[in-house]
C-alpha cells in the first residue's frame, strides 16, 4: 500500500519576545508548554513546544523566540495560516475569549466550515475551527477549561510559489487526497483525525521572507523509525534533496524543501516529550540534549528567564 502520512506532526515558527510568546500560547490559547529547550542548531535561542497535555503528534506548535527579532513577511514558501481544532460548540467561548484579551479577529467561511482568524503578538496568522475529530485535550489552564481547549491542529493553509508542484508532492509523496476546490484554494485530507486538513492556494503566491511572525517549517508524521527510513527513500526517489536523519531528542527528523518553497520535515511519532522529565513537570526545567549538558550554565546565562503564568484578564 502507498505510504501515507497521518498529517501534521508539528509546525515551527519564529517569534520575538519569549515571555510574550509563552503568555500568548499558554496564557491566552491555553496550550501546555510541554518542553522548554534550545534550538539545537543555535543554543542561544529557546525552542519552546506547546501542545495538548503531552504534546502529542498533531498538537505541537513550536517556536524559536528571539527578543528584538526582525519581523518576517508572510508569503509564498511558507505556511500561511495555522489552524487549531476546538470541540464542536466551543466557537462562542473562543470569540468571547479573544474579545476579553482585546484581540482583533474575524469570522470567515470555507468548504462549509466557519473559521475564526486572528494573529499572535508577532503577526503569525492563526485560525480556530470546530471539528468532531481528534482526542479532546486533557489540559486546562487559566481561563481555558479542557472541554473548550484546543485539541491540536485542524490543519494549515499553505502558501506556495508553485502550487501545482506542491500539490503533486502532497499527493504523490505524502499520500494526501484531494477533496475539494473553492475560492482559490484546493483542499487535501490526510488519513489521521487531527492535523489532517491542508488547504493550498491554487494560483502562485510571491515569496515571503522569514522572520518573527512567520512559519519556519511544517513537519509531517512518520509512525516510527522504520517508516521514517522509508519516507526518506521515498522523498529522495521523487528527486528531492533530503537531509540525513537527525536526532531531535523527542523525535527523529529529516527535512527537504518542496518546489513551492516550503520547508517540509518528516518526524517520527516516538519517543515524544515524556522522555527527559516526568509528565507532571513537562516544560518546567530547561532541557538540554546530552551534548550541551556540560555547558548548561553558559547556555542558561544567554537565555531570558520565562514563566508560564495565568494572565491578569483571567484573574478578574
Ligand atoms: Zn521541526
Amino acid at each position: 500500500m502507498t505510504q501515507q502520512t497521518a498529517g501534521i506532526h508539528h509546525i515551527t515558527s519564529f517569534a520575538g519576545n519569549p515571555q510574550a510568546n509563552v503568555d500568548f500560547y499558554s496564557g491566552v490559547l491555553g496550550l501546555r508548554l510541554v518542553k522548554k529547550t534550545i534550538n539545537f542548531d543555535a543554543p542561544e535561542v529557546y525552542h519552546l513546544y506547546f501542545g495538548n497535555e503531552v504534546g502529542s503528534p498533531g498538537t505541537a506548535m513550536t517556536f524559536f523566540p528571539t527578543e528584538g527579532a526582525r519581523r518576517g513577511r508572510i508569503g509564498g514558501g511558507q505556511v500561511g495560516y495555522t489552524t487549531f481544532a476546538v470541540p464542536v460548540g466551543a466557537f462562542s467561548f473562543w470569540e468571547e475569549r479573544l474579545t476579553k484579551f482585546g484581540l482583533a479577529f474575524h469570522r470567515t467561511q470555507r468548504f462549509g466550515e466557519t473559521y475564526l482568524q486572528f494573529k499572535d503578538p508577532d503577526g503569525l496568522q492563526l485560525e480556530i475551527v470546530e471539528r468532531e475529530g481528534g482526542v479532546p485535550s486533557g489540559w486546562s489552564f487559566g481561563g481555558v477549561p479542557a472541554d473548550k481547549a484546543i485539541k491540536g491542529f485542524g490543519g494549515a493553509i499553505l502558501y506556495s510559489i508553485a502550487p501545482e508542484q506542491t500539490q503533486r508532492t502532497l499527493q504523490e509523496v505524502l499520500g494526501l487526497e484531494k477533496v475539494g476546490q473553492e475560492g482559490g484554494l484546493v483542499r487535501y485530507r490526510a488519513r489521521g483525525d487531527i492535523g489532517n486538513v491542508i488547504d493550498i492556494n491554487a494560483a502562485p503566491i510571491g515569496w515571503g521572507a522569514g522572520g518573527a511572525g512567520t512559519v519556519h517549517h511544517i513537519a509531517w508524521r512518520a509512525q516510527n523509525d522504520e517508516d521514517h527510513a522509508k519516507w526518506r527513500e521515498r522523498v529522495v526517489d521523487h528527486g528531492f534533496h533530503a537531509t540525513g536523519i537527525i536526532d531531535r531528542q523527542y523525535f527523529h527528523a529529516m527535512y527537504f524543501r518542496e518546489q513551492g518553497g516550503i520547508l517540509f520535515e518528516i518526524a517520527t511519532d516516538n519517543p515524544g516529550f515524556v522522555t527527559d522529565e516526568p509528565f507532571e513537570a513537562l516544560g518546567e526545567k530547561l532541557q538540554l540534549p546530552p551534548w550541551l549538558e556540560d555547558n548548561r550554565e553558559f547556555v542558561e546565562s544567554n537565555l531570558m528567564p520565562i514563566e508560564v503564568r495565568v494572565l491578569e484578564e483571567d484573574e478578574q
